[in-house]
């Protein structure tokens, strides 16, 4: 019988799903002890930093990732930064075979002038800083203009501009962290626009999202009909065009035929605007576009220009994976062959070897896959010593799952008076004083 020893870096879906996958694979004669790293005091990566604080069925795949964690030969050890608190070689010495799923948590630039003026965010921070990850919980958002600006046409733009054009007492029955709460019953936005720089017929995210914005009591949606039309005439003449486009279509147009009564919240769709300027002399103050038009399938950049006023703009393009010394990155990943990374024992899982694409699910035969061509890979197992005692020399503290457990009913237990599902801490030392309790 063959015990192998496995590290995983990164407590979110991927990571879990990697887990899940190796022991799913566990026979009589092959196992596996399974230690997960995690930057945080905290697991479930985009599950409780990502996912919108209003979509709350999504977030109980942790309870999936809760058995994963309490079965046999799983450990977690949280609050161990890769590269800072432990090595990669020291890990790789350490363990027959590591797994690298840190996704993707750095927000793509768009790269025009006034990118880094105050009032121009990522979504990779603005998302993070209402879902209460303790590195955002500080961040500066100016909620006090009338207009804001959501820049991207995927799921992750959809969120972020539902989150700052919905009534905040929409929000209080969820966990949204209690600042961004606070700051969103103050915050003086009615106005949200969420600018696209291709045609409608090519927007990113996908239908259902789009169905739930008239469900929103108090903001309303605005789409231009004619626009989608025109979309629509345009897709009847290209096969290419998948039915997830027309989907997407159908649900615009219903929106933007409804006869909804006009609230004083809104979410205004703009297509096929290019940004090429946010100006503003010390917050943002507009920002400048070149519009576009489709010419035989393509969209091409005309001579004309269109701004918006606003002193808020969050980009949502995508992601790209943080760097970091010892691995080679590619296009914004780690650079890798279906999983594979060269170099000995090291494979890649979820948006770190992918890019930022597909939803949570998206990663359970990802990783599967992965882990197919790890199992493929083992020799013999090697003699290793214990993590535990190399974290301690190297003193390091860390939160394991009893604690994070403690973390996670103590969160649970202070939304129940309020009506949340929980209230989440956001201090990273209150967190690790758990390690006491
Ligand atoms: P995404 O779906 O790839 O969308 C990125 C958007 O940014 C696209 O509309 C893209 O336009 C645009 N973009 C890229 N570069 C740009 C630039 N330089 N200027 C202007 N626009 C630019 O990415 P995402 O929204 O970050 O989502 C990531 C993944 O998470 C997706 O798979 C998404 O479905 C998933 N997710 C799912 C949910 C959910 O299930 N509710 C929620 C959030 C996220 P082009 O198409 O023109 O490049």
């Amino acid at each position: 019988m063959s015990n192998f020893q496995i590290a995983i870096i990164g407590a979110g879906p991927a990571g879990y799903f990697a887990a899940q996958a190796l022991q799913n694979s566990q026979t009589d004669d092959l196992t596996f002890s399974i230690d997960m790293f995690e930057k945080l005091p905290t697991p479930w990566g985009l599950v409780r930093s990502g996912v919108a604080p209003d979509h709350p069925k999504i977030k109980s795949v942790s309870k999936v990732f809760e058995k994963i964690a309490t079965s046999d030969g799983f450990r977690l050890f949280c609050n161990v930064e890769l590269g800072k608190d432990v090595t990669l070689s020291e890990l790789q010495n350490n363990y027959d075979a590591v797994v690298v799923a840190i996704g993707a948590s750095k927000g793509r630039k768009l790269g025009i002038p006034g990118e880094e003026l105050k009032g121009s965010l990522s979504a990779a921070e603005f998302v993070p800083w209402y879902n209460g990850h303790p590195d955002f919980a500080k961040l500066n958002v100016p909620l006090d203009s009338k207009s804001a600006l959501v820049i991207g046409a995927g799921n992750v733009a959809m969120d972020v501009a539902r989150i700052l054009a919905l009534e905040p007492d929409e929000l209080e029955p969820t966990d949204t962290a209690l600042h961004a709460l606070s700051a969103l019953h103050e915050s003086q936005i009615r106005e949200v626009h969420l600018c696209a720089r291709r045609g409608p017929e090519h927007a990113a995210f996908t239908s259902p999202e789009l169905r739930e914005l008239p469900k929103l009591e108090h903001t309303s949606i605005f789409i231009s009909e004619e626009e989608i039309i025109e979309a629509q005439s345009r897709i009847r003449n290209d096969d290419s065009t998948e039915s997830e486009n027309n989907k997407n279509l159908d649900a615009m147009l219903a929106i933007a035929q409804s006869n909804k009564p006009k609230q004083n919240r809104s979410i205004e769709f703009h297509f096929l605007l290019t940004p090429i300027e946010i100006k503003g002399s010390s917050q943002v103050e507009e920002v400048v576009f070149k519009v576009n038009k489709v010419i035989d399938g393509k969209v091409q950049s005309t001579d004309e220009t269109f701004s918006i006023k606003c002193g808020l703009v969050v980009t949502a393009i995508g992601y790209e994976t943080d760097m970091f010394e010892d691995l080679e990155f590619e296009n914004g990943r780690i650079k890798n062959d279906a999983g594979r990374v060269s170099g000995e024992n090291i494979y890649v899982v979820g948006w770190a070897k992918r890019g930022p694409s597909g939803v949570i699910g998206t990663n359970k035969s990802d990783s599967s896959e992965v882990m197919k061509l790890l199992i493929e890979d083992l020799k013999s197992p090697k003699v290793t010593t214990d993590i535990e005692k190399l974290l301690s020399v190297k003193g390091a503290v860390h939160l394991s799952q009893e604690h994070w457990q403690q973390i996670n009913n103590a969160e649970i237990q202070a939304g129940e008076s309020k009506g949340k599902p929980r209230i989440k801490f956001t201090d990273r030392d209150e967190m690790i004083s758990f390690k006491n309790v």
